[in-house]
C-alpha cells in the first residue's frame, strides 16, 4: 500500500490517495507502509496526450516556420531513412520527455514498419501508450507491459474503400482506429457508410462542417485537437469549442515537437486562448478534463486511466507551485499558468517515474544527446 499524503486533490480538497497493486484504492484519509509527502502539492490524474508522433522528438524546434504542406513534402519522406536504432532512441526520448511533463499516457502515431522497436522503447520508458501501427502490421502486433495497439489509418483522406478496409481490420482485431482528418467531407462519407463508432478516433478536424462534428459526437467517436501545431502549421481555427457545442468531449494532443512544446500545459492554454479569442465562454479549469479523463475516453481507456476514481490505474501527477490556491481556483490556475517546471512527482501504474522534480530511471539530457545527429540527418 502506497499513500500520497496530504496533497490538494483537484476536485476534492486536501486528502490522501491510497494506491494498491498499481490502482487507486481510495481518496480520503489513510496510512500505509510507504508514503509520499504531498503537503503543499496539488494532486491530479496524469495527463493523457491523445496524439503524438514520438519519433519526431529529436527534431524538436526544427519546424518553427514549416507549413503542413512543406513538412509532408520535404521532411516526412526523409524520416523514412531512419534506422531501427534511430527510431528506438527517438521514441524513448519522446516518451521520457512526455513523462517528465506529467504525461502518463500517450497515443503514439507509430513510425510504420518499426512497431517492434517502438514497443521496446515505450516499455523501457515506463509510459502507458497506445501505439498506432500501419494496417499491415496490426495483425502481428502484440501488446507488452503498458503498451496496447491501434490501427493508424491514413484516412479519412484515403478513398472510402481503403478507410473501410482499415476499420474492418481493426475491428476484427479488437483494436481502435486512429486517423487524421484534415478536409471536409470524409467524416460524412464514413457516416453515410455506417462506419462511425466509439472505437474511431479522429485528429484535428479543423475544416469539418458542424454537421460532421455532430455525427462524430453522436457516434461517440473521439476527437483530438492539437491547438498549438494546428495554429503553427495552417490547419485553420481549432475545433475545440465547436465540438463541445456539437455535444462532444474534445481531447488534446501535442502532435509534434518540431513546433510545439512537449507538454499538455501548452495545449490546454492554446485551446483556451483560441476559444476566448473567438469570444467563446470556456472555463479555464475545464481544460484539465480534456487533458485527462476526456482524453482517456477518446481512445477507449476511460475505464483504465484519466481520473483518480477507485479502480483506475494509479497514473498520478503532483504539481508544486499551486499550494496557495483554493479548491475553486486550483484547476483554472494550473491551466492558465502551469508548466513543466511545476511537475514535481509522476506515477504511472502506481510506480514512481519522477520524484522531487527528477526522473527516476532516465537521463533526459543524455537521451537527447544520443539522437543529436538525427535531426541533421533528416534535414540534410
Ligand atoms: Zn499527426
Amino acid at each position: 500500500m502506497l499513500v500520497i499524503k496530504g496533497g490538494h486533490v483537484v476536485g476534492v480538497g486536501v486528502a490522501d490517495v491510497l494506491i494498491s497493486d498499481g490502482a487507486i484504492a481510495g481518496v480520503g484519509s489513510f496510512s500505509g507502509d510507504s508514503v509520499i509527502d504531498a503537503s503543499g502539492l496539488v494532486v491530479l490524474p496524469g495527463f493523457v496526450d491523445t496524439h503524438r508522433h514520438l519519433v519526431q522528438a529529436p527534431m524538436r524546434g526544427t519546424g518553427a516556420d514549416l507549413t503542413l504542406g512543406a513538412f509532408l513534402a520535404d521532411v516526412l519522406p526523409r524520416m523514412a531513412s531512419l534506422s531501427p536504432d534511430d527510431v528506438r532512441a527517438a521514441v524513448l526520448l519522446g516518451a521520457v520527455e512526455a513523462l517528465n511533463a506529467g504525461v502518463t499516457t500517450v497515443v503514439d502515431w507509430g513510425h510504420f514498419g518499426a512497431a517492434s522497436v517502438e514497443v521496446e522503447a515505450l516499455v523501457e520508458s515506463g509510459i502507458r501508450a497506445v501505439l498506432g501501427v500501419g494496417v499491415d502490421e496490426a495483425g502481428g502486433f502484440s501488446p507488452a507491459g503498458l503498451v496496447t495497439g491501434a490501427v493508424a489509418s491514413f484516412g479519412p483522406s484515403l478513398p472510402l474503400e481503403d478507410n473501410a478496409r482499415d476499420i474492418e481490420v481493426a475491428r476484427g482485431l479488437g483494436l481502435p482506429t486512429t486517423m487524421h482528418v484534415t478536409s471536409a467531407g470524409p467524416v460524412a462519407r464514413l457516416y453515410d457508410a455506417g462506419l462511425l463508432g466509439p472505437d474511431l478516433h479522429f485528429v484535428h478536424g479543423n475544416v469539418c462542417a458542424d454537421d460532421e462534428l455532430k455525427m462524430l459526437a453522436d457516434a461517440g467517436c473521439g476527437l483530438t485537437v492539437t491547438p498549438a501545431v494546428e495554429s503553427m502549421m495552417g490547419h485553420g481555427p481549432a475545433v475545440y469549442g465547436r465540438f463541445l457545442a456539437a455535444g462532444g468531449a474534445p481531447a488534446l494532443g501535442v502532435d509534434v515537437v518540431i513546433n510545439s512544446s512537449a507538454d499538455m500545459f501548452e495545449q490546454m492554454r492554446a485551446a483556451l486562448w483560441l476559444e476566448r479569442l473567438r469570444g467563446a465562454e470556456l472555463e479555464a479549469g475545464s481544460l484539465l478534463r480534456a487533458a485527462s479523463a476526456d482524453g482517456a475516453r477518446a481512445i477507449g481507456l476511460g475505464a483504465v486511466t484519466g481520473s483518480l476514481e477507485v479502480g483506475r490505474r494509479a497514473d498520478v501527477v503532483l504539481l508544486s507551485g499551486f499550494g496557495h490556491l483554493s479548491s475553486e481556483m486550483v484547476a483554472g490556475g494550473i491551466v492558465a499558468t502551469g508548466g513543466v517546471g511545476d511537475v514535481h512527482t509522476v506515477l504511472v501504474d502506481g510506480r514512481v517515474v519522477k520524484r522531487g522534480g527528477e526522473l527516476v530511471d532516465h537521463d533526459l539530457a543524455g537521451l537527447r544527446a544520443a539522437v543529436a545527429g538525427v535531426a541533421r540527418q533528416v534535414l540534410g
